[in-house]
């Protein structure tokens, strides 16, 4: 492995320290890249693996496990907790999604290669060593920089039925102000492929976006990481649950994409209700005064969940996303 912990993930207590990845470059022949890690365990148990700045850019979940990481008292649980509040720690430090390093996109990088690039070695590491070690795997996403998203936690639908129960069923636990049975764009290389493809149990968030947070949202990670060590027996008690809608993403026609280039003009906003056939937002051109704006429709009736976020698009960004309540 070219990883190597400082921290021991078999011993009771709290530990906190790094991953540490080998990177010689120019400013140190012999340098590193130090991946924040935290092990909190006590005694026998469920083993409970949380992930944030997968992307560097999505706060929500980047805030709540610092703050898990701080504040989660080994005394209290029975089991492990191990927690990557920056997994792609070269992106989180730069605020950007993908590395600065080698350009790579932690979660398209899965399950990873021992000889690839620094993004690629931070995927072949948390494949072989953490995921197999994890009864239940949480990765914190939001939208970043260039999506906006109304909250949900979401599982992906499994061929195996018993395994897609137990994710819903950790999902429900997350308790998110919306749950979705989630169909992604792009699948490969993904965390979430990964950790399914080794049986786990797997929970995903979109907390927000816009390369920022706000109160509530945070909130909704901080209570959704809590309920989840609360739904595995790691702490004591039951999950803290209010209201939840159910969504479902049937098909790629819940995905809007823009037609070309221009200026976007929302024309409903997150948590909408609409019909199939609704406009989503138009797209001016830019530079062309006196040209009527392109209209872009929901492809089915449902509810505004994603939408762009900065005031430019480019031919093929995805403008909305409708999840269908079930
Ligand atoms: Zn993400």
């Amino acid at each position: 492995m070219a990883i190597h912990p400082d921290i021991p993930f078999d011993r009771d207590g709290a530990h906190h320290g790094h991953l540490r990845l080998p990177y010689s470059r120019d400013d140190s022949a012999w340098g590193s890249v130090m991946i924040p890690v935290s092990v909190i365990r006590n005694g026998a148990g469920p083993t409970a693996l949380f992930v944030a700045g997968n992307h560097g850019d999505e706060y929500e979940g980047l805030i709540a496990l610092h703050e898990l990481a701080a504040t989660l008292d080994p005394a209290t649980i029975r089991g492990r907790v191990i927690i990557l509040p920056a997994l792609n720690m070269p992106a989180v430090a730069a605020a950007r999604r993908t590395s600065p390093i080698d350009g790579g996109n932690l979660n398209r990088a899965f399950p990873g290669r021992p000889d690839g690039s620094v993004t690629e070695k931070i995927a072949h590491y948390v494949a072989r060593v953490l995921v197999p070690m994890a009864d239940l795997v949480c990765d914190l996403h939001s939208g970043g920089k260039t999506l906006d998203f109304l909250p949900f936690a979401a599982v992906h639908v499994l061929q195996d039925k018993e395994q897609q129960a137990a994710s819903e069923a950790a999902m429900r636990a997350f308790n998110a102000p919306h749950s979705a049975v989630m169909l992604e764009i792009d699948a490969v290389g993904m965390l979430d492929t990964e950790v399914e493809a080794q049986g786990k149990v797997f929970v995903t968030t979109e907390l927000g976006g816009g390369g920022s947070t706000t109160v509530g949202r945070t909130a909704i990670a901080r209570k959704g990481v809590r309920n989840l060590l609360h739904h595995l027996g790691i702490l004591p008690g039951a999950p803290e649950i209010g209201p939840s809608m159910m969504l479902d993403m049937p098909d790629a026609a819940c995905f809007t994409f823009a037609d070309g280039p221009g200026l976007l003009e929302p024309l409903a906003d997150l948590g909408d209700r609409l019909a199939a056939g609704d406009p989503i937002a138009r797209v001016w051109t830019l530079g062309a005064p006196g040209t009527a704006p392109r209209l872009h429709h929901a492809g089915r009736a449902g509810v505004l969940i994603s939408r762009h976020f900065p005031g430019l698009v480019q031919h093929g960004d995805c403008l909305g996303v409708v999840g269908v309540p079930v």
